[in-house]
């Protein structure tokens, strides 16, 4: 069933005369969405395991969302930064009482806005160390990914995305991620922050080894420079717990947020803790729709629920069901190695680099995923996700996997139109 007037091959030859080419796509328009399943405009069903990235916590069409949406539009949909709003207050007191510190919360609109708070935050935090000027620098990781606006493509480790933006924002070094060596050297005393993300998303779903975020806290505390955690992709109940590093036990200075937090609707933060929360001052930073009422009802809906469901706890069990599943299929399909990953957020990993045919073998079968990286597959679903649907992709999975070795084997067959 499609809702749509139109049809994928429609869209997709008018796309190229109206919007900017900065995307690879596969050759389908979504048009509808309902709990974990999504409709493409020729009306053909899939199971969503991506969630718009990670960002559609609660699945398309959530009651909850759509309630405290239409209650906040009818109520008062936009003030701006020239005004305070209820919304906001309140989804500041409920991030906060989730973190269990003393904290400050700057809201934003993505999460690339929430690290360039951040960048600025640490900037700050280095003159206020040495006014001079000489404690400006940021470590960041191997593999990080932060954001494309400039400040936070320049704390972002690809060279493809950066380089043909150059000059960035200065001052970034960059260590192999994981590794506590390299972070221990790197922080001397002109580094005002290291931006970490508790487990590295965009480069493939990659845990850190047990240990590594602990001893960043450590290395941190040490030479005064503030740890910086981008939960961005890892935060909001995507693991199984609300933060991704509560598994590792640390405190970071500062955290930042977007996707999941308003479950479809626009909205970043950057929350600072204890001392690093009164670091940006009047007029050092600012955001017309950040804090938005419309986009805070949605982000307090999305904990809410995620909280009066049991959520966390369903996260865990469907994700480790899901993980088991997959592991009992290895050896006994084409590509498949194991899965990574914690929660709802999963990587399958290959022998080989075919995650692009298994997308499309994916998609061809009914299920949306996301080839992460040449030789892994993303899988970041609703936190609803019924273990029903966790069940059909494990079953799925070889027949999905052998299409995308036939078609791997014979390139002219079929794969990305
Ligand atoms: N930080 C992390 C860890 C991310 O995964 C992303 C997006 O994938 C971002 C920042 C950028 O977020 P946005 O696309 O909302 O700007």
């Amino acid at each position: 069933m499609t809702t749509s007037t139109t049809s994928n091959k429609d869209l997709l030859a008018r796309r190229d005369a109206v919007l900017m080419g900065t995307y690879a796509r596969p050759p389908i328009a979504l048009v509808r969405g309902a709990g974990c399943h999504v409709w493409d405009a020729d009306g053909k069903e899939y199971v969503d395991f991506i969630a718009g990235i990670a960002v559609c916590a609660l699945g398309h069409g959530h009651p909850a969302i759509l309630d405290a949406v239409t209650r906040q539009a009818q109520q008062l949909a936009h003030v701006s930064n020239l005004y305070l709003n209820e919304p906001a207050v309140l989804l500041a007191e409920r991030l906060i009482g989730l973190l269990g510190h003393d904290a400050r919360v700057f809201f934003c609109n993505s999460g690339a806005e929430a690290n360039e708070a951040a960048l600025k935050l640490a900037r700050r935090h280095g003159r206020d160390l040495d006014p001079a000027g000489n404690r400006l620098e940021v470590v960041a990781a191997e593999g990080s990914f932060h954001g494309r606006t400039m400040g936070a493509l320049s704390l972002t480790h690809a060279p493809a995305k950066r380089e043909p933006f150059e000059p960035l924002p200065g001052g970034v070094r960059f260590v192999p991620y994981g590794d506590v060596s390299a972070l221990r050297a790197a922080v001397d005393e002109h580094v005002a922050a290291v931006f970490l993300e508790p487990m590295l998303g965009e480069a493939g779903v990659i845990p850190p080894p047990d240990g590594y975020l602990a001893a960043a806290r450590q290395i941190c505390t040490d030479a005064n420079a503030l740890l910086i955690l981008d939960e961005v992709q890892s935060g909001m109940g995507r693991t199984g717990v609300w933060f991704g590093h509560e598994y590792d036990g640390v405190v970071p200075d500062v955290l930042t947020l977007a996707k999941g937090l308003g479950g479809g609707v626009p909205i970043g933060a950057c929350i600072a803790i204890g001392d690093a929360a009164t670091k940006l001052r009047p007029g050092d930073h600012g955001s017309t729709f950040g804090g938005n009422p419309l986009a805070c009802a949605a982000a307090l809906a999305v904990i809410n629920t995620i909280e009066s469901d049991g959520l966390l706890a369903h996260v865990t069990d469907v994700g480790d069901r899901l993980a088991t599943g997959v592991r009992r299929l290895v050896g006994q399909v084409p590509f498949l190695t194991g899965i990574r990953g914690r929660g709802l957020w999963r990587a399958l990993t290959f022998d080989q680099p075919v995650a692009p045919a298994v997308e499309a073998a994916a998609r061809e079968a009914g299920y949306l995923v996301n080839a992460v990286a040449p030789d892994a597959i993303r899988l970041a679903p609703p936190l609803v996700l019924p273990a029903t649907d966790a069940d059909a992709l494990i079953a799925a999975l070889p027949a999905i996997l052998h299409a995308a070795a036939r078609v791997t084997a014979n390139p002219e067959a079929g794969g990305r139109s």
